[in-house]
């Protein structure tokens, strides 16, 4: 069986086709086929095999494989609803909000989440050598006010550790920033990605490292996940976490316990609990903001306050994340 995801030291590469699964992948209905072909499915070897295939409730196949329900409009749900094509002033370089600056420095990704606030975007023009990021730092560098440059995408840890420790190393020429962030998935989906490489460039750079992990359900942290979060944090790398509240998949304050209880115990803070963006295709997933609300008094009931996350939406145009 070929495995869907494979990397050396200097280079991932992807393999978008579910070879050793094309009984179930045939399975799929015309309309759930339809979405994989508008969005496609992608997704490490290893969690292709943790998923239970035709169950339509397991969290993992809710997350992970496509849905009818993707082909449904539902208004005010759309292919930008955060503009950011309206923060971006070069390609690849965001900013929201003030001390910051974000860099999609690549639309790959290990895995595809279907509820994804990007799956529309298309990565043209992310430059993809350090001389097509060289706009990009000279606004930086121009910016006296920015503290923390925060790498996303896409997955930023699709890239090999060599582009990145580059980067890293001419973020790091730049006086001001004081902070690297990088936002990633790998950790949970493919976490042989968290090599000593990785942990190597991390640690060297001038930058104080700052690892965000996206995950969402207990039933991802599974023993190779916990280990890879174990490897970063003895590495010395500050771990926080965030989620998405996917209706269906963790829309429940006792599978949310569970996640944060288990993120605490592995040395990583919950930061945020995201209500879901207004995404064409993904409605399905949507929770009302009460009911998130009321999930969250629940934790607060239930958890230490540091195992409690934020539960913020992003409003367009506004200065930072809006807390609920
Ligand atoms: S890993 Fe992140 S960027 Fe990639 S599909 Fe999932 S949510 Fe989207």
């Amino acid at each position: 069986m070929t495995p869907l995801f494979q990397y050396t030291p200097n280079a991932v590469t992807l393999h978008p086709v579910v070879n050793g699964l094309s009984e179930s992948v045939r399975n799929f209905s015309p309309q759930a086929q339809e979405a994989a072909r508008r969005f496609p499915m992608r997704l490490p070897l290893a969690l292709a095999q943790r998923i239970s295939w035709g169950e339509v409730d397991d969290p993992l196949a809710r997350e992970f494989l496509p849905n009818a329900a993707e082909l449904e409009a539902f208004p005010g749900w759309e292919t930008d609803p955060l503009q950011e094509a309206a923060v971006e002033p070069i390609p690849g370089l965001l900013q929201k909000y003030a001390g910051r600056v974000l860099l999609k420095v690549t639309m790959g990704c290990a895995v595809h989440c279907r509820f994804c606030f990007r799956r529309h975007a298309s990565g043209a023009g992310i430059p993809r050598t350090l001389r097509e990021w060289e706009p990009a730092m000279t606004l930086i560098g121009a910016d006296h006010g920015l503290r923390e440059v925060i790498l996303s995408g896409g997955d930023p840890l699709t890239l090999s550790d060599r582009r990145l420790s580059a980067l890293a190393r001419r973020l790091a020429g730049i006086p001001h920033l004081t902070r690297l962030r990088v936002h990633t998935r790998m950790p949970v989906v493919a976490p042989e990605r968290v090599t000593p490489a990785l942990t190597h460039w991390l640690r060297a750079t001038r930058l104080t490292p700052v690892m965000v992990i996206h995950v969402n359900h207990p039933a991802e942290l599974d023993p190779a996940a916990l280990a890879a979060m174990a490897r970063l944090t003895d590495a010395g790398i500050p771990l926080l976490s965030q989620s998405v509240l996917l209706r269906g998949v963790n829309d429940d304050s006792a599978i949310l316990a569970a996640l944060f209880e288990r993120l605490a115990d592995a040395r990583v803070i919950p930061y945020y609990l995201h209500l879901p963006d207004p995404v064409a295709g993904t409605a399905h997933f949507r929770v009302e903001e009460e009911v998130a609300s009321g999930i969250i008094r629940e934790l607060w009931a239930t958890l230490p306050g540091y195992a409690v996350p934020r539960l913020a939406r992003e409003v367009p145009g506004d200065l930072g994340k809006r807390l609920v």
